[in-house]
């Protein structure tokens, strides 16, 4: 599955990938939805930078990069709305110090449509960094602020995947396919989300509870605390199947690193087994928060087409249906910004219970 061969729907960015290895320019933006790839085509695309045999080879330089842990490669991970000085500060840093042990520096910037207020320092070393440092920026759209970093990067474009595509790749997997096709149904077009449903036994309990809000709200704030209290109680175990993944993953890391630790002297022991665990822990955390945003849009989804359902049917007038609509969207879209999810699902529901 590792290497860009393994990249599933994403034919054109491969090929650019492929042809930009052999002689790549100072910055790459991939564009394109949550779980299109962009990430797994970025740690790709980085260890045929520093493969000293152009990557795919398999060698001990590349399963470094899979795994997380080859120092010439770097993932920048954002916290909260903005990159933070501090932040922009290491970019600088990592962007302007030699390679380590490859002929390049690989910077991996996932997220950038959320990073706001861009230091024009940080702006500078994108534009000009030093020769031996590539930069792959990583954003689900192309916000105003980030137009004049997106024109010196060279752009590359993440599609969604059609639901044949994540039913093959589903089966290809060895989920039966009738289960693979009513998950692809569901997963928004993203394989990394398909795949975490595919194996969540939960699924439709989730679905059926945000869709049964409008039936059962009625007018008292007791009923709005308790379906809240539901709502995420169901969002606080989806978490279960990616919490299992990331597990395994370490559990992995943990092998690997082991198999190592003989061959370092044993004062350099306990870092070697601790090699690539906090970089780990950072990208599990953005797993998290993108599964937990994930989640709640589904929910949100699950039940504005519940009301306009209702609508349909006629037990609920357009207008008040629309309105109702209109708020869920509102909270969906805020909520790659919004962190108090419990205060927001509940405020939603009082609002929605006052229009019915
Ligand atoms: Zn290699």
């Amino acid at each position: 599955m590792k290497g860009l061969a393994g990249l599933v729907g994403q034919a054109q960015a491969v090929t650019a990938l492929r042809a930009a290895a052999v002689k790549p320019v100072h910055a790459y933006l991939f564009v394109g939805s949550p779980g299109t790839g962009k990430m797994g085509a970025a740690v790709a695309f980085a260890a045929m930078l520093v493969c000293p045999n152009g990557g795919d080879d398999g060698c001990e330089t590349c399963r470094r990069v899979f795994d997380g842990t080859h120092p010439d490669v770097v993932v920048v991970e954002r916290e909260g709305a903005a990159l933070s000085i501090a932040q922009a500060q290491q970019v600088t840093r990592l962007a302007t110090r030699s390679p380590l042990e490859a002929t390049r520096t690989v910077l991996v910037l996932p997220d950038m449509h959320l990073a706001r207020l861009i230091s024009p320092a940080l702006l500078k070393t994108l534009e000009e960094p030093p020769a031996s440092t590539v930069f792959l920026l990583m954003a689900e759209f192309v916000p105003p602020d980030m137009v004049t970093i997106a024109s010196r990067c060279v752009r590359v474009e993440f599609r969604a995947l059609t639901e044949e595509q994540l039913t093959g790749a589903l089966v290809a997997e060895g989920v039966p396919t009738e289960r693979a096709a009513s998950v692809a149904a569901l997963a928004g077009g993203r394989l990394d989300r398909a795949r975490l449903l595919a194996g969540d036994p939960e699924m439709e309990a989730r679905r059926r509870a945000w869709e049964e809000v409008p039936a059962r709200l009625d007018g008292s704030g007791a009923t709005v605390a308790v379906l809240a209290e539901e709502l995420l109680e169901h969002l606080k175990r989806s978490a279960g199947p990616l919490a299992s993944r990331q597990e395994a993953e370490r559990a992995r890391l943990l092998e690997n690193n082991a198999e190592r630790v003989g061959t370092v002297p044993s004062r350099l022991a306990q870092s070697a087994m601790r090699a690539g665990t906090s970089e780990q822990d950072e990208r599990f955390k953005r797993e998290q928060r993108r599964q937990r945003t994930d989640e709640l849009r589904s929910g949100l989804a699950a039940l504005a087409r519940a009301y306009r359902d209702r609508a349909v049917a006629g037990t609920l007038p357009a207008q008040q249906a629309g309105e109702a609509v209109r708020l869920i969207d509102g909270l969906s879209a805020d909520l790659a910004f919004n962190l108090g999810e419990q205060l927001a699902v509940q405020a939603l529901l009082v609002r929605l219970d006052r229009l019915g």
